[in-house]
């Protein structure tokens, strides 16, 4: 940062910024046990000034898979000028080996001071980004804009919350910032869309040593299939000339009991992914093709084939926000008037920023400088997270 750059900077308390990171990280809170985490940030925003009946929760618990102790928790601050109607967003869920995080500041990074867990600022520190800003807002009392907040649930499984949410109880948003894991200067302004699909294979069982010709392998069919997928291009990087680009992968593999029984039933699951629905869609029937060719082909004696059932479901579709998109352009200005250089990326993973795309949410994801995020070996760095509050602030301010 330069000294003409901190002309612009807007002031915060770094230390109850820092201190509120701290809190939150502390608290447990897989996907799916939430509740803690949101009581924490419902204290901290109250405390701050927000009228308890403006934060509430929606319903999307209620149609996760694994249902869950709360859904979404939404705040809505209306403005006190008009203006375009901001959305600020971040997930309180973390990953399962955060869970006993403590932690202590090292230099000028935060990490867990037990060396077992990670720390969770993927992604608490999203979370302490937006109560800052909305703290200093209020505590500033400068005039804002209408604001938005949405804390999501499950993230870390496959952005439950996010595809859950009840988008009516936003409205209509104007600008929209998700803040998750990460360098503040990643601008994600675009990411792939993914499928998962859950293969079973039906064979024919037998005693492998006294009648094998009178059974049908699933192993065997599995087996087929895979090879075919792999010779022919359709597994890991999947790069087809008139076609498109992807990735395919097939990655749990289960059943079989005995060395003595030709296996009757495997169950198998895998994935396709690419940035063109288009394309993905393609590589899951070509993944289902050739499973069930592979099926078809392996026989009995007397010529009976096995069977195989294939599902899949879309876990989020792709999305690429315009290049002029109203919240990309007001990120990399806050951002550099830090002095800090944003750059814009596609990534190859969801985002809760998928769907909300899907809920006609365009929103841009920056992180709060969180590193080695889902490892025990996860940081916060300091500097960057104080940075990510000062632009969600920036970012809301008229
Ligand atoms: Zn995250």
């Amino acid at each position: 940062m330069n000294a003409s750059a901190s002309a612009h900077l807007p002031e915060i308390d770094t230390q109850a910024a820092l201190a509120r990171f701290m809190t939150l990280a502390a608290i447990e809170g897989i996907s799916g046990k939430e509740r803690a985490v949101m009581t924490q940030i419902i204290t901290m925003l109250v405390a701050a000034g927000v009228d308890e009946l403006a934060i509430r929760y929606d319903d999307a618990n209620t149609r996760s898979h694994i249902g869950g102790e709360v859904g979404n928790l939404i705040v809505d601050l209306p403005g006190s000028v008009a203006g375009p109607t901001t959305l600020l967003s971040a997930h309180a869920d973390t990953v399962p080996v955060c869970v006993g995080s403590s932690p202590v500041i090292d230099g000028d990074e935060v990490k867990s001071a037990r060396e077992s867990t990670g720390l969770g600022a993927d992604d608490r520190a999203g979370c302490a980004t937006i109560v800052t800003a909305v703290t200093e807002l209020l505590r500033s009392g400068v005039p804002h804009r209408p604001i938005k907040l949405l804390f999501c649930i499950q993230e870390e499984i496959g952005l439950c919350g996010a595809r859950h949410l009840d988008p009516s109880l936003l409205g209509k948003i104007d600008q929209a910032f998700n803040f998750d894991g990460g360098t503040l200067d990643k601008l994600t302004v675009g990411a792939t869309g993914g499928e998962r699909i859950t293969i079973t294979l039906h064979g024919i069982a037998a005693h492998a040593g006294v009648a094998p010709q009178t059974g049908a392998s699933a192993i065997v069919m599995a087996a087929e299939a895979i090879h075919d997928l792999y010779s022919n291009g359709w597994l890991g990087r999947v790069d087809k000339p008139g076609l498109g680009i992807g990735t395919a992968n097939v990655g749990v593999i289960s059943g079989g009991d005995a060395t003595n029984v030709i296996t009757p039933k495997l169950t198998i699951r895998a994935e396709a992914r690419s940035h063109d629905a288009a394309m993905r869609q393609r590589i899951v029937e070509e993944i289902g093709k050739a499973f069930r060719a592979a099926a078809a082909a392996v026989k009995t004696d007397m010529g009976v084939s096995g069977r195989v059932d294939i599902s899949s479901t879309v876990d989020y579709e792709s999305f690429a926000l315009a290049g002029d998109d109203p919240s990309v352009i007001a990120a990399e200005v806050a951002i550099k008037a830090l002095g800090r250089s944003p750059y814009r990326e596609v990534s190859n993973g969801g985002l809760d920023a998928n769907w909300l795309h899907r809920h006609g949410i365009p929103a841009v994801t920056m992180g709060c400088g969180q590193k080695n995020i889902h490892t025990i070996d996860e940081r916060l760095m300091i500097n960057d997270y104080l940075d990510a509050c000062r632009v969600a602030l920036t970012l809301i301010r008229d």
